[in-house]
């Protein structure tokens, strides 16, 4: 059964619960026999103090999933470790990174909402939707996503990929940027290519979204054609950018992202 999302905790919590505990973006990991899960209640009974600011999170396979920040030190523990949630990939069932994903929004948005931002009262969670509301203000603040649009910029037979600084490892990529207010998603496309690389774009078309958790974005992929200019990365966020065929791709994101998908579909579509 697939994960489903909710505010509302149960009433009763039972010990199979699973928790999705972070330490900054580090998540607590349960390593048994080398194989990696999420830890239930029964394997948190002497951690509970120090699990704080619990956030339900939905049900998965009738087990109910939490969110949570740890405040002790660190874990000398057999079984417990923290890892990188992106190091995770790979060795966590794919739902379980989705879930982790989605807990690691939650429990950002938490730790920065605590306090009103219009008037720096304690804030509270609403009881009938997943938000915080100032008890002195009224201000409500919902967990924040930040809209970025990806795209696979085509030109005859060759794709559009960038290097981009920011990229810890040296593989090449399908552009994107974040949304700006009052700009609709093709016209973030076209600004965005045009800052980055230089060149115009034309019949951007939907291709599909994927939560990206780190921290809070939402990718919003779209395929479009090359309408003109010649490329000049701007050296600021793109050192290097190129047109590449299917022959001959230069090292590429890997499985689990949606730029990979953008050019996995280039590839075979
Ligand atoms: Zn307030």
């Amino acid at each position: 059964m697939p994960f489903k999302p909710n505010f509302d905790p149960p009433a009763v919590e039972p010990a199979s619960a699973l928790w999705f505990i972070f330490d900054k973006s580090r998540l607590l990991i349960k390593i048994k026999n080398d194989i990696s899960s999420i830890p239930d209640t029964s394997d948190l009974a002497k951690y509970k103090s120090v699990i704080l600011r619990k956030q339900y999170l939905g049900i998965l396979d009738d087990r109910p999933c939490f969110a949570a920040e740890f405040a002790g030190d660190l874990i000398r523990d057999t079984q417990l470790a923290f890892k990188d949630l992106r190091g995770l990939f790979g060795m966590l069932e794919e739902d379980l990174i989705w879930i982790a994903g989605r807990a690691n929004q939650l429990v950002n948005w938490n730790q920065s909402h605590r306090y009103c931002g219009r008037c720096g009262k304690l804030t509270v969670d609403k009881t009938d939707e997943r938000a915080k509301i100032c008890p002195q203000c009224n201000l409500v603040n919902y967990p924040r996503l930040s809209p970025a649009i990806i795209v696979a910029v085509l030109k005859n037979d060759r794709i559009l990929l960038g290097r981009n600084k920011r990229f810890r490892l040296p593989f090449y990529s399908v552009l994107a940027g974040f949304v700006e207010p009052g700009e609709t998603l093709e016209e973030c496309v076209k600004r965005e290519i045009r800052e980055e690389v230089s060149i115009k774009v034309k019949n951007i078309r939907y291709f599909g979204s994927q939560p990206w958790p780190f921290p809070d974005s939402l990718m919003i992929a779209f395929v479009a054609d090359y309408a003109g200019g010649e490329i000049s990365a701007d050296g600021s966020e793109i050192t290097d950018a190129a047109w590449f065929a299917k022959d001959n791709l230069p090292q590429i994101p890997p499985k689990i992202s949606i730029a990979r998908q953008l050019i996995d579909w280039f590839v075979h579509g």
